[in-house]
């Protein structure tokens, strides 16, 4: 396959010209302010009028840049699918059998890779389909050893003792994977917990995580579980000493266990209210959450071997040239 720069995305995008998505403030979007400044803009500003109406670019082709999926995000996202959904059989009284999560997540992978491939053969693409940055780029995907991933890592996860004990317990299973909004400083907050789980009086918050190497980033799992625990606290008014946390980590069939304390809350509220100060004032005019490009560089000292340039879409924007492939995935047994 061709490598591209860009591709026609089907339907009227004519909206684009005047949209304007409202602020609001999530875990994820502060971490894309904090790894480079100039990819939240084009994630969250460039390709809506309503947001940047000096932006010269093609807002059509940003939008598609801003969707696209890595194959290890494809991945870890299909496991995180099918712990919800079979967890949410379970809550509706019917259990999966292993064999139904393990079938339902092959052809889960096979049917998007599949819709994947032949939008970008076709070079016309829907924005609201999950698209391969590889298919995108025209790089290399290995199927076979896709699923071979897949496959480790839902047994990994049908074997996991957190997911074990939520499957046994009888305690009420609150929200699985389902959006909640909050308010700090004013700003809807969004959260979305992978499980919400009240047993004996207790609330337990747990987040699935696929990636082999947690490490460098175990600061921000607490973190997000921490917001998550702070919605609890401000909307449900949940005492934090009724919470624990847990980041189950699928691959090593381990997890970090922590009860919240009150500073917990005082720390993550503090965060997320400086972030949202930091991205205000980067507005050009907060009341429409509006801006410019000119306010929103691009990393500091960055080069096309970068390693977050490596991987990140918009870098045919930032340096002409397309993202790396996240290939090959490595296979952790
Ligand atoms: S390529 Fe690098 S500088 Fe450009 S948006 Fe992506 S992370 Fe930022």
């Amino acid at each position: 396959m061709e490598s591209r720069t860009s591709m026609q995305i089907t339907g009227n995008i004519h909206w684009l010209v005047t949209y304007r998505l409202p602020f609001s403030w999530s875990f994820t979007r502060g971490q894309v302010i904090r790894q480079c400044r100039r990819r939240y803009y084009y994630k969250y500003y460039a390709p809506y009028g309503g947001n940047a109406p000096d932006e010269e670019g093609d807002r059509a082709h940003i939008l598609a840049l801003g969707r696209l999926t890595g194959a290890a995000a494809l991945v870890g996202s299909i496991v995180h699918r099918i712990a919800r959904d079979s967890l949410h059989a379970r809550r509706s009284g019917r259990m999966w059998e292993s064999a139904t999560s393990s079938t339902a997540a092959r052809v889960l992978l096979q049917q998007t890779l599949h819709r994947s491939e032949n939008a970008c053969q076709k070079g016309r693409i829907n924005p609201k389909q999950s698209i391969l940055q590889d298919h995108y780029f025209g790089h290399r995907l290995d199927e076979a050893t896709l699923l071979n991933r897949l496959d480790f890592l839902m047994h990994a996860l049908l074997e996991h003792p957190a997911y074990r004990q939520v499957l046994a317990s009888d305690g009420e299973l609150l929200l699985l994977d389902e959006v909640r909004r909050f308010t700090v400083a004013d700003v809807t907050v969004f959260a979305v917990p992978d499980v919400l789980l009240r047993e004996s009086g207790r609330y337990r918050l747990i987040d699935w995580k696929t990636s082999s190497a947690l490490g460098s980033h175990l600061d921000q799992a607490i973190e997000q579980l921490n917001l998550y625990a702070l919605y609890l606290v401000r909307s449900e008014a949940v005492s934090p000493e009724l919470i624990n946390c847990e980041i189950a980590e699928v691959t090593a069939g381990a997890g970090r266990r922590w009860r919240v304390q009150t500073a917990d809350i005082e720390k993550v509220e503090g965060d997320a209210t400086s972030s949202i100060a930091e991205m205000q004032r980067s507005l050009t005019d907060a009341a429409r959450n509006q801006t410019i490009r000119a306010n929103f560089p691009r990393r500091m000292e960055t080069a096309p071997g970068d390693s977050v340039c490596a991987h990140c879409a918009f870098r045919v924007l930032c340096f002409g040239i397309p993202p790396e492939s996240d290939w090959p995935l490595t296979l952790i047994t």
